[in-house]
Protein backbone atom coordinates (compact mmCIF):
# COMPACT_ATOMS: atom_id res chain seq x y z
CA UNK A 1 0.00 0.00 0.00
CA UNK A 2 1.68 3.29 -1.17
CA UNK A 3 1.28 5.84 1.54
CA UNK A 4 0.22 8.46 -0.73
CA UNK A 5 -2.73 7.13 -1.85
CA UNK A 6 -4.19 6.34 2.41
CA UNK A 7 -7.10 8.77 3.08
CA UNK A 8 -5.78 9.19 6.53
CA UNK A 9 -2.90 11.09 7.62
CA UNK A 10 -1.08 11.04 10.79
CA UNK A 11 -1.32 13.81 12.95
CA UNK A 12 0.33 15.56 15.59
CA UNK A 13 -2.37 15.55 18.58
CA UNK A 14 -5.78 13.68 19.18
CA UNK A 15 -8.98 14.93 20.16
CA UNK A 16 -9.16 16.94 23.66
CA UNK A 17 -11.39 14.69 25.24
CA UNK A 18 -9.93 11.55 24.29
CA UNK A 19 -7.73 10.35 27.74
CA UNK A 20 -6.89 6.64 26.81
CA UNK A 21 -3.80 6.46 25.47
CA UNK A 22 -4.79 3.19 22.89
CA UNK A 23 -7.26 5.45 21.16
CA UNK A 24 -4.70 8.71 21.54
CA UNK A 25 -2.37 6.71 19.46
CA UNK A 26 -4.61 4.81 17.29
CA UNK A 27 -6.28 8.15 15.94
CA UNK A 28 -3.29 9.93 15.53
CA UNK A 29 -1.76 6.96 13.85
CA UNK A 30 -5.04 7.01 11.64
CA UNK A 31 -6.06 3.56 12.57
CA UNK A 32 -9.35 4.62 14.44
CA UNK A 33 -12.03 7.56 13.97
CA UNK A 34 -13.98 8.75 17.05
CA UNK A 35 -17.42 9.57 16.23
CA UNK A 36 -18.23 9.63 19.84
CA UNK A 37 -17.05 8.28 23.38
CA UNK A 38 -17.08 4.46 23.15
CA UNK A 39 -17.69 4.87 19.57
CA UNK A 40 -14.58 4.59 16.64
CA UNK A 41 -14.70 3.59 13.36
CA UNK A 42 -11.88 1.82 11.74
CA UNK A 43 -9.91 3.15 8.73
CA UNK A 44 -8.11 0.81 6.02
CA UNK A 45 -5.01 0.41 8.41
CA UNK A 46 -6.70 0.22 11.81
CA UNK A 47 -9.31 -2.89 9.14
CA UNK A 48 -5.79 -4.45 8.96
CA UNK A 49 -5.33 -4.99 12.22
CA UNK A 50 -8.52 -5.87 13.26
CA UNK A 51 -8.53 -8.73 10.46
CA UNK A 52 -5.37 -9.86 11.56
CA UNK A 53 -6.52 -10.78 14.78
CA UNK A 54 -9.29 -12.26 13.84
CA UNK A 55 -7.93 -14.55 11.66
CA UNK A 56 -5.74 -15.80 14.25
CA UNK A 57 -8.62 -16.49 16.20
CA UNK A 58 -10.64 -17.99 13.68
CA UNK A 59 -7.88 -20.10 13.26
CA UNK A 60 -7.75 -21.55 16.73
CA UNK A 61 -11.70 -21.63 16.87
CA UNK A 62 -10.95 -23.84 13.98
CA UNK A 63 -9.18 -26.54 15.68
CA UNK A 64 -11.27 -27.19 18.33
CA UNK A 65 -14.33 -27.69 15.52
CA UNK A 66 -16.05 -24.41 15.84
CA UNK A 67 -18.18 -23.51 12.49
CA UNK A 68 -18.16 -19.88 11.61
CA UNK A 69 -22.30 -17.92 11.29
CA UNK A 70 -23.06 -14.76 11.63
CA UNK A 71 -26.18 -13.93 14.02
CA UNK A 72 -28.21 -10.90 14.13
CA UNK A 73 -28.15 -7.93 15.61
CA UNK A 74 -31.60 -7.27 15.59
CA UNK A 75 -33.07 -9.13 18.52
CA UNK A 76 -36.87 -10.32 19.31
CA UNK A 77 -37.83 -9.13 22.85
CA UNK A 78 -39.31 -12.59 23.22
CA UNK A 79 -35.73 -14.46 22.52
CA UNK A 80 -34.62 -13.27 26.10
CA UNK A 81 -37.49 -12.71 27.91
CA UNK A 82 -38.21 -16.57 28.77
CA UNK A 83 -34.76 -16.66 30.62
CA UNK A 84 -35.08 -12.94 32.46
CA UNK A 85 -32.61 -11.08 30.62
CA UNK A 86 -34.86 -9.12 29.07
CA UNK A 87 -35.00 -7.33 32.36
CA UNK A 88 -32.98 -4.11 32.31
CA UNK A 89 -32.16 -4.62 36.31
CA UNK A 90 -30.82 -8.10 35.08
CA UNK A 91 -28.89 -6.92 31.90
CA UNK A 92 -27.96 -3.29 32.73
CA UNK A 93 -25.99 -2.31 29.30
CA UNK A 94 -29.32 -3.38 26.58
CA UNK A 95 -30.33 -0.83 23.77
CA UNK A 96 -33.86 -1.42 22.99
CA UNK A 97 -35.84 0.21 20.43
CA UNK A 98 -39.02 -0.67 18.29
CA UNK A 99 -40.16 -1.62 14.81
CA UNK A 100 -42.52 0.84 12.88
CA UNK A 101 -45.28 -1.66 14.16
CA UNK A 102 -44.14 -0.89 17.77
CA UNK A 103 -42.83 -4.28 18.54
CA UNK A 104 -40.10 -3.89 21.11
CA UNK A 105 -36.36 -5.32 19.90
CA UNK A 106 -33.28 -5.04 21.26
CA UNK A 107 -29.97 -4.59 19.81
CA UNK A 108 -27.47 -7.80 20.28
CA UNK A 109 -25.25 -7.63 23.10
CA UNK A 110 -24.70 -11.30 23.36
CA UNK A 111 -26.28 -14.39 21.85
CA UNK A 112 -27.04 -17.10 24.33
CA UNK A 113 -30.18 -17.05 23.62
CA UNK A 114 -30.37 -16.46 20.40
CA UNK A 115 -27.78 -19.39 19.37
CA UNK A 116 -30.41 -21.65 21.37
CA UNK A 117 -33.72 -21.01 19.79
CA UNK A 118 -31.69 -20.89 16.44
CA UNK A 119 -30.31 -24.19 17.43
CA UNK A 120 -33.26 -25.77 18.45
CA UNK A 121 -34.90 -25.95 14.55
CA UNK A 122 -31.44 -28.18 14.04
CA UNK A 123 -30.32 -30.06 17.09
CA UNK A 124 -33.26 -31.99 17.71
CA UNK A 125 -31.43 -35.49 18.99
CA UNK A 126 -28.43 -35.69 21.47
CA UNK A 127 -26.46 -37.70 18.11
CA UNK A 128 -26.54 -33.99 16.94
CA UNK A 129 -24.61 -32.75 19.56
CA UNK A 130 -21.74 -31.20 20.19
CA UNK A 131 -21.65 -28.57 17.92
CA UNK A 132 -19.92 -25.76 18.09
CA UNK A 133 -20.72 -22.43 16.26
CA UNK A 134 -18.97 -18.69 16.50
CA UNK A 135 -18.82 -15.26 14.96
CA UNK A 136 -17.07 -12.30 14.88
CA UNK A 137 -19.91 -9.30 15.18
CA UNK A 138 -20.22 -6.04 16.52
CA UNK A 139 -21.54 -6.00 19.76
CA UNK A 140 -23.66 -2.88 21.10
CA UNK A 141 -23.95 -2.03 24.66
CA UNK A 142 -25.16 1.28 26.68
CA UNK A 143 -21.85 1.22 28.78
CA UNK A 144 -22.28 3.59 31.72
CA UNK A 145 -18.51 4.95 31.11
CA UNK A 146 -16.37 4.45 28.42
CA UNK A 147 -12.72 6.40 28.62
CA UNK A 148 -10.82 3.58 28.30
CA UNK A 149 -10.81 4.16 24.53
CA UNK A 150 -11.16 0.90 21.86
CA UNK A 151 -11.00 -1.06 25.25
CA UNK A 152 -14.51 -0.43 26.23
CA UNK A 153 -16.81 0.55 23.29
CA UNK A 154 -20.17 1.18 23.31
CA UNK A 155 -20.15 -0.36 20.03
CA UNK A 156 -17.37 -3.43 19.55
CA UNK A 157 -15.81 -6.43 17.82
CA UNK A 158 -16.58 -9.88 19.83
CA UNK A 159 -15.60 -13.51 18.99
CA UNK A 160 -18.50 -14.94 20.76
CA UNK A 161 -18.29 -18.99 20.70
CA UNK A 162 -21.39 -21.24 22.29
CA UNK A 163 -20.78 -24.87 22.60
CA UNK A 164 -23.99 -27.23 22.83
CA UNK A 165 -23.55 -30.67 24.56
CA UNK A 166 -25.38 -33.66 25.58
CA UNK A 167 -23.97 -34.12 28.85
CA UNK A 168 -21.96 -31.92 32.01
CA UNK A 169 -18.73 -34.29 30.96
CA UNK A 170 -18.71 -33.86 27.59
CA UNK A 171 -18.68 -29.86 27.80
CA UNK A 172 -16.04 -30.43 30.78
CA UNK A 173 -13.97 -32.10 28.50
CA UNK A 174 -15.25 -29.64 25.14
CA UNK A 175 -14.63 -26.36 28.07
CA UNK A 176 -11.20 -27.42 28.41
CA UNK A 177 -9.77 -27.98 24.84
CA UNK A 178 -10.96 -23.93 24.28
CA UNK A 179 -9.00 -22.74 27.43
CA UNK A 180 -6.18 -24.59 25.14
CA UNK A 181 -6.92 -22.68 21.80
CA UNK A 182 -7.68 -19.17 24.01
CA UNK A 183 -3.61 -19.98 25.50
CA UNK A 184 -2.93 -19.92 21.80
CA UNK A 185 -4.95 -17.48 20.51
CA UNK A 186 -3.04 -15.01 23.07
CA UNK A 187 0.43 -16.28 23.00
CA UNK A 188 0.32 -15.50 18.83
CA UNK A 189 -1.00 -11.94 19.59
CA UNK A 190 2.16 -11.77 21.60
CA UNK A 191 0.08 -11.31 24.87
CA UNK A 192 0.80 -14.90 26.45
CA UNK A 193 3.29 -13.58 28.74
CA UNK A 194 1.22 -11.67 30.76
CA UNK A 195 -2.60 -13.10 29.95
CA UNK A 196 -4.22 -15.35 32.79
CA UNK A 197 -6.56 -17.59 33.49
CA UNK A 198 -8.05 -16.21 35.74
CA UNK A 199 -10.65 -17.35 38.99
CA UNK A 200 -13.78 -15.57 38.51
CA UNK A 201 -16.91 -14.98 39.59
CA UNK A 202 -19.65 -17.96 39.07
CA UNK A 203 -20.86 -19.82 36.62
CA UNK A 204 -24.39 -21.12 36.56
CA UNK A 205 -23.26 -24.26 37.06
CA UNK A 206 -19.50 -23.98 38.91
CA UNK A 207 -18.31 -21.95 41.59
CA UNK A 208 -16.03 -20.14 39.56
CA UNK A 209 -16.07 -18.91 35.67
CA UNK A 210 -13.05 -18.10 33.86
CA UNK A 211 -11.79 -15.00 32.69
CA UNK A 212 -8.48 -14.84 30.43
CA UNK A 213 -6.86 -11.15 31.92
CA UNK A 214 -3.84 -9.50 30.48
CA UNK A 215 -1.64 -7.45 33.38
CA UNK A 216 -2.38 -4.12 31.73
CA UNK A 217 -2.42 -0.64 33.41
CA UNK A 218 -4.62 0.59 31.69
CA UNK A 219 -7.18 -1.91 32.50
CA UNK A 220 -10.42 -1.64 34.51
CA UNK A 221 -9.54 -4.74 36.85
CA UNK A 222 -7.88 -5.88 39.72
CA UNK A 223 -5.82 -8.97 39.56
CA UNK A 224 -4.19 -11.33 41.90
CA UNK A 225 -1.20 -13.28 40.79
CA UNK A 226 0.97 -15.80 41.77
CA UNK A 227 3.67 -16.00 38.77
CA UNK A 228 5.62 -18.64 39.76
CA UNK A 229 2.35 -21.18 40.07
CA UNK A 230 0.51 -19.28 37.34
CA UNK A 231 -2.25 -19.12 39.25
CA UNK A 232 -4.36 -15.59 38.66
CA UNK A 233 -7.68 -14.57 40.52
CA UNK A 234 -9.94 -11.64 40.18
CA UNK A 235 -10.74 -9.46 42.76
CA UNK A 236 -13.86 -9.81 43.08
CA UNK A 237 -13.76 -13.44 44.60
CA UNK A 238 -10.57 -13.45 46.33
CA UNK A 239 -11.55 -14.53 49.06
CA UNK A 240 -13.41 -17.93 47.96
CA UNK A 241 -10.62 -18.46 45.41
CA UNK A 242 -7.88 -18.35 48.20
CA UNK A 243 -9.70 -20.35 50.91
CA UNK A 244 -10.67 -23.26 47.51
CA UNK A 245 -7.50 -22.74 45.95
CA UNK A 246 -4.90 -23.17 49.38
CA UNK A 247 -2.90 -20.32 48.74
CA UNK A 248 -1.50 -17.71 50.61
CA UNK A 249 -2.72 -14.57 50.16
CA UNK A 250 0.82 -12.89 51.09
CA UNK A 251 2.31 -14.78 47.78
CA UNK A 252 -0.02 -12.72 45.37
CA UNK A 253 1.19 -9.95 43.86
CA UNK A 254 -2.01 -7.20 42.82
CA UNK A 255 -2.31 -5.28 39.20
CA UNK A 256 -4.18 -4.30 36.69
CA UNK A 257 -5.49 -5.93 34.10
CA UNK A 258 -7.85 -6.14 31.17
CA UNK A 259 -10.28 -8.73 30.67
CA UNK A 260 -9.53 -9.85 27.16
CA UNK A 261 -11.71 -13.05 27.15
CA UNK A 262 -14.05 -14.96 29.03
CA UNK A 263 -15.45 -18.21 29.21
CA UNK A 264 -18.90 -19.53 30.93
CA UNK A 265 -20.40 -23.06 31.57
CA UNK A 266 -24.36 -22.28 31.95
CA UNK A 267 -24.78 -25.96 32.46
CA UNK A 268 -28.36 -27.05 31.63
CA UNK A 269 -30.04 -23.35 32.60
CA UNK A 270 -30.56 -21.71 29.45
CA UNK A 271 -31.88 -25.11 27.79
CA UNK A 272 -34.20 -25.81 30.80
CA UNK A 273 -35.61 -21.85 30.90
CA UNK A 274 -36.08 -21.95 27.74
CA UNK A 275 -37.87 -25.54 27.61
CA UNK A 276 -35.24 -26.54 24.12
CA UNK A 277 -34.58 -30.10 24.32
CA UNK A 278 -33.08 -33.00 22.42
CA UNK A 279 -34.00 -37.03 22.18
CA UNK A 280 -31.58 -39.00 24.62
CA UNK A 281 -30.13 -42.26 23.87
CA UNK A 282 -33.12 -43.63 25.98
CA UNK A 283 -35.70 -42.03 23.65
CA UNK A 284 -36.43 -39.49 26.48
CA UNK A 285 -35.90 -35.51 26.39
CA UNK A 286 -33.31 -34.53 28.00
CA UNK A 287 -31.35 -31.17 28.16
CA UNK A 288 -28.79 -29.42 26.09
CA UNK A 289 -25.69 -28.07 28.11
CA UNK A 290 -24.35 -25.05 26.83
CA UNK A 291 -21.06 -22.66 27.36
CA UNK A 292 -20.42 -19.99 26.07
CA UNK A 293 -16.83 -18.14 24.97
CA UNK A 294 -15.79 -14.56 24.40
CA UNK A 295 -12.80 -12.96 23.17
CA UNK A 296 -13.10 -8.89 23.29
CA UNK A 297 -11.72 -8.28 19.41
CA UNK A 298 -11.15 -4.69 19.68
CA UNK A 299 -10.31 -4.50 22.87
CA UNK A 300 -6.98 -6.70 22.39
CA UNK A 301 -6.39 -4.54 19.80
CA UNK A 302 -6.23 -1.74 22.16
CA UNK A 303 -4.57 -3.78 24.96
CA UNK A 304 -1.78 -4.79 22.25
CA UNK A 305 -1.41 -0.83 21.83
CA UNK A 306 -1.57 -0.19 25.60
CA UNK A 307 1.28 -2.60 26.41
CA UNK A 308 3.82 -2.47 24.12
CA UNK A 309 3.49 1.18 22.97
CA UNK A 310 6.76 3.44 23.47
CA UNK A 311 7.42 7.56 23.85
CA UNK A 312 7.77 6.82 19.89
CA UNK A 313 4.08 5.28 19.15
CA UNK A 314 2.91 1.94 18.39
CA UNK A 315 4.63 -1.19 18.05
CA UNK A 316 2.69 -3.85 16.94
CA UNK A 317 3.79 -7.26 17.12
CA UNK A 318 4.48 -8.89 13.73
CA UNK A 319 1.30 -11.15 13.91
CA UNK A 320 -1.18 -8.63 13.99
CA UNK A 321 0.78 -5.49 12.34
CA UNK A 322 -1.08 -4.13 8.89
CA UNK A 323 2.02 -4.68 7.47
CA UNK A 324 5.37 -5.96 7.92
CA UNK A 325 7.74 -3.29 6.14
CA UNK A 326 7.66 0.55 6.16
CA UNK A 327 9.69 1.51 2.97
CA UNK A 328 11.19 4.65 3.35
CA UNK A 329 12.28 6.48 -0.09
CA UNK A 330 14.61 9.27 0.42
CA UNK A 331 16.06 11.39 -2.53
CA UNK A 332 16.20 11.18 -5.94
CA UNK A 333 15.56 9.85 -9.47
CA UNK A 334 17.77 6.52 -8.48
CA UNK A 335 16.64 6.07 -5.33
CA UNK A 336 12.59 6.38 -6.22
CA UNK A 337 13.28 3.58 -9.01
CA UNK A 338 15.15 1.29 -6.49
CA UNK A 339 12.41 1.98 -3.63
CA UNK A 340 9.51 0.84 -6.37
CA UNK A 341 11.86 -1.45 -7.50
CA UNK A 342 12.00 -3.18 -4.09
CA UNK A 343 8.46 -2.51 -3.44
CA UNK A 344 7.48 -4.50 -6.10
CA UNK A 345 9.70 -7.49 -5.21
CA UNK A 346 8.57 -7.16 -1.50
CA UNK A 347 4.84 -7.26 -2.67
CA UNK A 348 5.80 -10.04 -5.03
CA UNK A 349 7.00 -12.26 -2.37
CA UNK A 350 3.90 -11.87 -0.49
CA UNK A 351 5.14 -9.21 2.09
CA UNK A 352 2.75 -6.70 2.98
CA UNK A 353 4.84 -3.42 2.97
CA UNK A 354 3.86 0.40 3.77
CA UNK A 355 5.83 2.28 1.17
CA UNK A 356 6.42 5.56 2.17
CA UNK A 357 6.43 6.94 -1.13
CA UNK A 358 5.36 11.19 -0.34
CA UNK A 359 7.56 13.76 -1.08
CA UNK A 360 7.98 14.38 2.82
CA UNK A 361 11.41 15.30 4.70
CA UNK A 362 13.02 12.05 5.88
CA UNK A 363 12.57 13.24 9.42
CA UNK A 364 8.32 13.28 9.23
CA UNK A 365 8.76 10.00 7.84
CA UNK A 366 10.74 7.97 10.40
CA UNK A 367 8.47 9.58 12.66
CA UNK A 368 5.03 8.06 10.85
CA UNK A 369 7.07 4.77 10.83
CA UNK A 370 7.75 4.64 14.79
CA UNK A 371 3.97 6.65 15.38
CA UNK A 372 2.29 3.44 12.77
CA UNK A 373 4.21 0.98 14.65
CA UNK A 374 5.44 -1.53 11.53
CA UNK A 375 7.87 -3.97 12.86
CA UNK A 376 10.59 -3.39 10.42
CA UNK A 377 11.84 -0.40 8.43
CA UNK A 378 13.42 -0.28 5.27
CA UNK A 379 15.05 2.76 3.85
CA UNK A 380 16.45 3.44 0.16
CA UNK A 381 18.23 6.54 0.01
CA UNK A 382 20.77 8.26 -2.36
CA UNK A 383 23.87 8.12 -0.30
CA UNK A 384 22.96 4.38 0.61
CA UNK A 385 22.24 3.75 -3.45
CA UNK A 386 26.47 4.42 -3.66
CA UNK A 387 27.32 1.15 -1.66
CA UNK A 388 24.35 -0.85 -3.18
CA UNK A 389 22.51 -1.02 0.24
CA UNK A 390 19.33 -1.24 2.70
CA UNK A 391 18.94 0.77 6.16
CA UNK A 392 16.91 -1.50 8.20
CA UNK A 393 15.51 -1.01 11.37
CA UNK A 394 13.46 -3.32 13.92
CA UNK A 395 10.79 -1.04 15.59
CA UNK A 396 10.74 -2.66 18.81
CA UNK A 397 14.41 -2.07 19.88
CA UNK A 398 15.55 0.26 17.45
CA UNK A 399 18.01 -1.57 16.10
CA UNK A 400 19.57 -0.54 12.74
CA UNK A 401 21.64 -2.30 10.53
CA UNK A 402 23.04 -1.65 6.52
CA UNK A 403 22.15 -4.52 4.49
CA UNK A 404 22.66 -5.26 1.22
CA UNK A 405 20.05 -6.35 -0.44
CA UNK A 406 20.64 -10.21 -0.48
CA UNK A 407 20.29 -9.88 3.76
CA UNK A 408 17.79 -7.99 3.63
CA UNK A 409 15.63 -10.19 1.61
CA UNK A 410 16.80 -13.09 3.95
CA UNK A 411 16.28 -10.96 7.09
CA UNK A 412 12.84 -10.08 5.70
CA UNK A 413 11.45 -13.41 4.68
P1 LIG B 1 -16.42 -6.27 31.28
O1 LIG B 1 -16.39 -6.81 32.67
O2 LIG B 1 -15.10 -5.74 30.85
O3 LIG B 1 -17.55 -5.32 31.04
P2 LIG B 1 -18.01 -8.45 30.36
O4 LIG B 1 -17.93 -9.36 31.51
O5 LIG B 1 -19.20 -7.60 30.20
O6 LIG B 1 -16.68 -7.53 30.33
P3 LIG B 1 -18.47 -10.46 28.30
O7 LIG B 1 -19.91 -10.17 28.25
O8 LIG B 1 -18.04 -11.75 28.87
O9 LIG B 1 -17.69 -9.26 29.02
O10 LIG B 1 -17.85 -10.27 26.85
C1 LIG B 1 -16.80 -11.09 26.33
C2 LIG B 1 -15.55 -10.26 26.06
O11 LIG B 1 -15.85 -9.12 25.27
C3 LIG B 1 -14.90 -9.69 27.30
O12 LIG B 1 -14.04 -10.64 27.88
C4 LIG B 1 -14.15 -8.50 26.76
O13 LIG B 1 -12.89 -8.90 26.25
C5 LIG B 1 -15.02 -8.03 25.62
N1 LIG B 1 -15.84 -6.87 26.00
C6 LIG B 1 -16.87 -6.82 26.87
N2 LIG B 1 -17.41 -5.60 26.94
C7 LIG B 1 -16.69 -4.84 26.09
C8 LIG B 1 -16.75 -3.47 25.70
N3 LIG B 1 -17.68 -2.65 26.19
N4 LIG B 1 -15.85 -3.02 24.77
C9 LIG B 1 -14.92 -3.85 24.26
N5 LIG B 1 -14.81 -5.14 24.58
C10 LIG B 1 -15.67 -5.64 25.48
MG1 LIG C 1 -19.49 -5.64 30.64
Amino acid sequence: MRISQLFTKTSKSAPADEVAKNAQLLIRAGYVYKVMAGVYAYTPLGLRVLENIKQVVREEMNVVNGQELIMTNLQPKETWQTTGRWDDDVVDVWFKTQLKDETEIGLAWSHEEAIMEMMQQFVKSYKDLPTSVYQFQTKLRNELRAKSGIMRGREFVMKDMYSLHASADDLDTYYNSVIEAYKRVYARLGLGDDTYVTFASGGAFTKFSHEFQTICDAGEDILYVHREKNIAVNEEVLEDAIAELGIDRNELEKVKSAEVGNIFNFGSEKSEQMNITVTSKKGQQQPIYLASYGIGITRVMGVIVEKFADEKGIVWPESVAPAKVYLVRIGGEASIAKADELYADLKTAGIEVLYDDRDERPGAKFADAELMGIPYRVTVSDRLLESDSYEYTVRSSGETQILTREQLHDIIN
